[in-house]
Formats: structure tokens, C-alpha cells, sequence
């Protein structure tokens, strides 16, 4: 404890956020005794997070640039307010040192990590040299950009195919390529250049070996004001598509006693290395044979925090505002060992065996389930609009269970329980993921959703014509009632243009999140 360090109590709280990441924060907040005020979109304004904050404030139309994104305004409207701090969430300003920077320079707290620490995680080489110097393992590659093609093709002879081209400034997958064989080389050069350019206003690029089959195992860790760092065990996260997390589950069914505090040691290194305050997550590759590389650093609250909440009985988020306070870190942190397992899957406004289409609307019918060992994470409610402007996650389904049997056991009850009705979701993927004896199994590696996916296996269970025919009423009647709100009738056209651009996903995201 540094007696130097003031404690600065907040009595408002402004969340830059919306959907279940807001819910979440407000909820936190309430228990706290802190007044919270939310921001919220033209197209939120009857959102969850605004019906649950005691103040909540119009920040701008649709588009995520125009609302979420506004760093300036939304800081202004703090300091206007007399918010004492800013929770941003994840995505959207989450990861953005320059935010973090105005609400230093303006006088509010940023819930997160100085912006410097935001800085040097934020490049992909930067951090790796950072890292590496304080004697964590990395990903096996460069730790410098590479200028020109020539340059490439010698660094692949060096560490040998496959490698991962990727962009310094990465996220998201974006500016990232796979090359398999020398042939393959210059073209994904070129190819990852351009896209990182356009993406993040930076071109260049860098080159990992390719860890073939790995894990995603990631550490939770959380720094306090007084130099405590400490790691809250592990989440397996190798249930992605295309590199999106779909199912998150704490302990990892593969890490042993023995490697977790491996791992949390080399993650508290990796935080101690940029000085690291409040919650963050260090991103590990676990390859087949036990070995494991830090791959990258979030600086940020993570969608899949609450498996390990689950599983060690903290309140992350109420931790996040303790050490923004200037608290200090209690015992309750230390040695953790997990108790139970926890699994989390993401429900996204998606549907799953039509190429992940985007599916708004209006949810006509929703029942959560309840019960033993059953969490909803939801930013939404029975009646609510699902809109194309922003990500698909609808909610976070989580149980918990004293083993991960029972955690199973849960999690197919839950889902029979559980009605959406009026839009897709990602449910039905994950009643079939039940049945797949790998995953039961917990033979998982990041490639292997993709891999059933493309094989056809994980196909849904029946569903009637009628459930088709009642999304695409709602579908429909959810389009006609957008076109009447913007004053322009619901032309085909403008209609088939609005599905065109749901389609690409990435045009819904602000910032990408993992
Ligand atoms: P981004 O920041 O763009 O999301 P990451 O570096 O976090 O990129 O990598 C995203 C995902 O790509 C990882 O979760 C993993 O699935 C895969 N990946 C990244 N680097 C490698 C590598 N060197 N070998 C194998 N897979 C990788």
C-alpha cells in the first residue's frame, strides 16, 4: 500500500458503451453505491443499458463514428455531467490511447490503463520486444517490420514455412496471412500490406512462425496503483470462427496446476513489463506439445471475463473501479486456485447455417433461462429491436458447474430452456456443439470449429417451417418499421442494400474485440 496514493472516490460513473457490456458495468456500478449515466445511439435509445442507468445521454445517430467513437464529445459530456471517471467497456474506445489520453489531460479517470500501456500493447512489434526482454516466451519470428518483399522471402528462409505475415498494428485478423510454401510468399506479402494500410493507416508488417493446431489459452491479470500485479488463472478460448471466440470455458480443460502457474507467472512478467494497472489479459498459444507463446496483450475488460468470475467468486468490473479509486489490491486476489468450471457461449443475432448472415429484428419472444448455476450476460429484452449498426452479440449465456461434467450438464439444460423468437441466433450451433464428442471431449484447438463447419458436421436439430416463416415475418416488419422511422418508404432497393452491407461484418463492428 502507497500511502501516496490517494483514495478518490467516484459518485458518478459515465459508461461509454452499450449492450451487455453497459448492462454489466451499471450493475457493477449499482452494487458500488455509484450513480451511473450511459451514452446511447438514436437507434439504443430504448436500449437495455438506458433503461437500467439512473442518467442516460443521446450521443448521435447510427453510425458507431458518429456516436460511440466520438472521444472528445463523450468527454465533454462527462466533465458537463460531473462524471468523476469514464468505464469504456471493450471495443469502440476501449483500446484507444488517445481517449485514455484526453480524459487524463481532461481531468476524468479512464477505467482501464494509462495510456502508454495502451500505446506499447497496441503494436504487435513493440510489445513483442517488450515482452520478450522480460523472459516470457513469444511466438517464435521477427521483431521488426519488414520493408520489402526481398526482406520477406529471407526471414521465411530463415524461420522456415508455414509463417503468419501481420500487420504492426493489427487486430481484428485484419492485415494477417497464412503462407504455407515459398510460392505463396509474395503475393501475401503484398496482399497483407495493402489491407493493413487501409485498416489501421499503417502498412507495415511483420512475420510469426505459423504454430500449427494451437490452443487459445488466455491469463486474466489485474494491477493496482501500489505495484501488485496479480494473474486470476486461465480461459480456454480455441472455439473461434475465423479467429472470433464463439465458446469461452475457465479452467482450461488441458492446463494442469503445474502449467497455470507457469502461465500466470509469465503473464504477471508480461504486465509488470509496461507497468501495468487495472484489468487486463494476456493472450497465450498453447501448442500441442505443452509449449506456450504470448501472442498478445488486451488491455481491456474481456466479453469472456465472467467464466472467470465463475470461477473464483470476484466481481472483475467492481475490482476495475476499486483500482481506479486507488485501492489496493486485498488478499482475496492472491493464489486463486479455480473452484469449479464455468463455460460461456455467445449468442449472436447470426444465423449459423446460413453463412453467419446477420439477422435484425425484433425479438418477439425471449425467455431466459434460470435456475442452479445458470448467468445471463444480456443486453437485450423481450420486444427490443436488434439493430444491423453494431456487433451481433445479443448476450453471454453462462454456467457453472463443480466440475466440467456438471457445467455440460448445464449448459444443454439451459439451452433447452431458452427461447428466442423473431430473429436467428448462434443457439442452435451450440445445442449441436453438444453432441460433437470432441468438444465434450475437450479436444479443441482454433482451427477446429472452422473445420466441422466446413465438413457440414454440427448440423442443427429439425426446426419447423412455421419458425422459418415467423423470423422472416418479423424480419420484414422489423425493415418496414426502420424505413417509416427515416421517412422513406421501404423500397426494394434500399431494402436489398441494407442486407448487402449486413452481410459484410465487419462494416458493423467499431473497433474489433476479441
Ligand atoms: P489480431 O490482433 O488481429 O486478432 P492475433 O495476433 O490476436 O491477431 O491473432 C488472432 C488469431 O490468429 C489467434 O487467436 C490465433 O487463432 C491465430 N494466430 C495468430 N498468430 C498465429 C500464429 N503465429 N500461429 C498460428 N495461429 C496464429
Amino acid at each position: 500500500m502507497n500511502p501516496s496514493i490517494p483514495f478518490r472516490e467516484f459518485k458518478k460513473v459515465l459508461v461509454a458503451n452499450r449492450g451487455e457490456i453497459a448492462v454489466r458495468v451499471i450493475r457493477a456500478l449499482r452494487e458500488e453505491g455509484i450513480r451511473s449515466a450511459v451514452i446511447y445511439s438514436d437507434p439504443d435509445r430504448r436500449g437495455l443499458a438506458v433503461l437500467l442507468a439512473d442518467e442516460a445521454y443521446r450521443i448521435g445517430p447510427a453510425a458507431s463514428r458518429d456516436s460511440y467513437l466520438q472521444g472528445p464529445a463523450i468527454v465533454e459530456l462527462a466533465r458537463e455531467i460531473g462524471a468523476d471517471a469514464i468505464h469504456p467497456g471493450y471495443g469502440f474506445l476501449a483500446e484507444n490511447a488517445e481517449f485514455s489520453e484526453l480524459c487524463e489531460k481532461r481531468g476524468v479517470s479512464f477505467i482501464g490503463p494509462s495510456s502508454a500501456a495502451i500505446a506499447t500493447m497496441g503494436s504487435k512489434i513493440e510489445s513483442r520486444r517488450l515482452i520478450a526482454g522480460a523472459g516470457v516466451p513469444v511466438v517464435p519470428g521477427g521483431t521488426d517490420a519488414l520493408e520489402t518483399v526481398g526482406e520477406a522471402v529471407a526471414f521465411a528462409e530463415e524461420i522456415g514455412y508455414p509463417v503468419m505475415l501481420k500487420a504492426t498494428a493489427g487486430g481484428g485478423g485484419k492485415g494477417m496471412r497464412l503462407v504455407l510454401e515459398p510460392d505463396g510468399l509474395k503475393g501475401a506479402y503484398r496482399a497483407a500490406r495493402s489491407e493493413a494500410g487501409a485498416s489501421f493507416g499503417n502498412d507495415s508488417v511483420y512475420m510469426e512462425k505459423y504454430i500449427e493446431r494451437p490452443r487459445h489459452v488466455e491469463v486474466q491479470i489485474l494491477g493496482d496503483e501500489h505495484g501488485k500485479v496479480v494473474a486470476l488463472g486461465e480461459r480456454e478460448c480455441s472455439l473461434q470462427r475465423r479467429h472470433q471466440k464463439v465458446v469461452e470455458e475457465s479452467p482450461s480443460p488441458v492446463v494442469t496446476p503445474e502449467l497455470r502457474r507457469e502461465m500466470c507467472e509469465a503473464a504477471v512478467k508480461a504486465a509488470r513489463s509496461v507497468g501495468y494497472t487495472n484489468a487486463g489479459t494476456v493472450e497465450f498459444l498453447l501448442d500441442p506439445s505443452g509449449e506456450f507463446y504470448f501472442l498478445e496483450m488486451n488491455t481491456r475488460l474481456q466479453v469472456e471475463h465472467p467464466v472467470t468470475e465463475m470461477v473464483t467468486g470476484l466481481d472483475l468490473v467492481r475490482a476495475q473501479l476499486g483500482i481506479a479509486q486507488g485501492r489496493a489490491l486485498g488478499e482475496e486476489y492472491e493464489a486463486l486456485q479455480p473452484n469449479g468450471h464455468a463455460i460461456e457461449v455467445r449468442i449472436y443475432a447470426e444465423d449459423p447455417y446460413h453463412g453467419f448472415v446477420p439477422s435484425p429484428g425484433r425479438i418477439e419472444r425471449l425467455r431466459w433461462p434460470e435456475g442452479p448455476g445458470v448467468r445471463n450476460d444480456a443486453g437485450v429484452y423481450e420486444g427490443s429491436e436488434v439493430s444491423i449498426h453494431y456487433d451481433p452479440m445479443l448476450a453471454k449465456l453462462i454456467v457453472w458447474g463443480r466440475d466440467r461434467q456438471q457445467a455440460m450438464d448445464r449448459l444443454a439444460r439451459a439451452l433447452a430452456e431458452l427461447r428466442i423468437e423473431g430473429i436467428h441466433t448462434t443457439v442452435p450451433l451450440f445445442r449441436a456443439l453438444l453432441q460433437d464428442v470432441d468438444f465434450v471431449a475437450g479436444n479443441l484447438d482454433i482451427g477446429m470449429l472452422d473445420r466441422k463447419l466446413a465438413a457440414g458436421e454440427l448440423a442443427p436439430e429439425r426446426h419447423s417451417e412455421f419458425e422459418d416463416l415467423a423470423v422472416i415475418a418479423a424480419s420484414l416488419e422489423h425493415l418496414a418499421n426502420q424505413a417509416r422511422a427515416s421517412g422513406s418508404p421501404a423500397k426494394r432497393g434500399g431494402r436489398r442494400s441494407q442486407w448487402r452491407h449486413a452481410g459484410r461484418r465487419d462494416s458493423l463492428r467499431g473497433e474489433p474485440w476479441s
